[in-house]
């Protein structure tokens, strides 16, 4: 399914500031906003999707991936993004929306989506070209079997706070508005736990190291991020889970460069192959190739092997390996060969001193 693109969902040019982005947002929120216009499938379908895409291009860390990657950088993993309850519930918070739409702040006090996690995951510059199944070892988060998640003491249930009579949250006015504020005598669980489970002593959630098996696609580099949906800490009180986020970091490899989906090297020429011509062997990321370099080679010279560079992340086709012929100068001699090199220099006619040659030294000397 194609989607569409976030700036044009926005109505903001992809130059948009942070504060222009947020105003574009904050329109459409409210004017598809679900409890201004209950029953109505396509406003909550633009709602959510200005929500999705105003929590890109919000962050700056995912916005530079989308603007790159497009949705791809975003969210490699399979299904669309869904803001969730409690999503809607932040957004609105973080514009002081309050309770100007009513009724939602008793949702969040007893269901909570889980925390979103991040791995910063290292991997050579061999397992980005070929892709990779790798597993994980994620501490985190996880409900508690003991109880159930509930927090209470096998038998025992946890009770409702009378403060708040289970909301959480007990309201108060200020100016126009009726403001929702945690409850304090519960702290927004809406319960309290009279007995509380010794496993996870009342925390409903305990912490277990979970191995996960993630596939890397090929083509990825350093700053790619991977979704794996629901791989995040549990939800409080039967929420659903968070996602996690695997964040790759390619390690610098010590024969090539990477540049987009190009890869750039050296092969080292003696003076005989570079002025005589020569068939050299090239290492490449997967193997070894030949490269035929014509009679008259300047050092420097790059020569391109078609198709020995990094695949393009989720496309077809793979980018360019680059070699420069690097003429490298002996150090020491055998006699014979000190003996052919003085009797070259005896005949040697070549005028060095051409225009190109001065061009050179200008160059390094400018
Ligand atoms: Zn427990
Ligand atoms: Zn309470």
């Amino acid at each position: 399914m194609s989607k569409r693109d976030y700036y044009e969902i926005l109505g903001v040019a992809k130059s948009a500031s942070d504060a222009d982005i947020k105003k574009a947002y904050r329109a459409l929120a409210v004017k598809y906003h679900p409890d201004k216009n209950p029953g109505d499938a396509a406003a909550e379908e633009k709602f959510k999707e200005a929500a999705e895409a105003y929590s890109v291009l919000s962050d700056a860390q995912k916005r530079a991936s989308y603007d790159r990657f497009g949705h791809q950088g975003v969210g490699a993993g399979a299904g669309g993004f869904d803001p969730g309850f409690s999503n809607f519930d932040d957004i609105f918070d973080m514009f002081g929306f309050g309770d100007m739409f009513g009724g939602r702040g008793q949702r969040r006090s007893t269901v909570q989506r889980g925390s979103d996690l991040r791995f910063d995951l290292q991997i050579t510059l061999e397992d980005a070209a070929t892709g990779k199944d790798e597993k994980l070892r994620i501490p985190r988060l996880e409900n508690c079997d003991d109880c159930d998640g509930k927090g209470s003491e096998k038998g025992t249930e946890p009770e409702t706070c009378v403060s708040c009579g289970g909301a959480g949250q007990t309201r108060y006015s200020q100016g126009f508005f009726s403001v929702m504020r945690t409850c304090p005598n519960c702290s927004g669980s809406g319960r309290i736990i009279k007995t509380p489970c010794k496993a996870c002593r009342g925390n409903g959630r305990v912490e277990r190291e979970k191995t996960i098996e993630i596939k890397i696609p090929a083509g990825v580099e350093t700053g790619s991020r991977l979704r794996i949906t629901g791989e995040g800490e549990s939800g409080v009180g039967g929420g659903p889970s968070g996602d996690l986020y695997v964040v790759l970091h390619v390690k610098e490899h010590e024969r090539f460069e990477r540049q987009g989906a190009d890869l750039y090297t050296a092969v080292p020429v003696t003076f005989a192959q570079a002025a005589l011509g020569a068939e050299l062997k090239v290492q490449t990321l997967d193997g070894e190739e030949d490269l035929k370099i014509p009679g008259g080679t300047q050092s420097g010279t790059v020569f391109r092997i078609k198709g020995h560079g990094m695949p393009n992340l989720g496309g077809r086709g793979k980018g360019d390996l680059f070699v420069a012929a690097t003429l490298v100068t002996p150090k020491s001699l055998t006699k014979e060969q000190r003996k052919l090199l003085e009797q070259l220099a005896e005949i040697e006619t070549h005028d060095l001193e051409d225009e190109s040659f001065m061009d050179k030294v200008r160059n390094i000397f400018g």
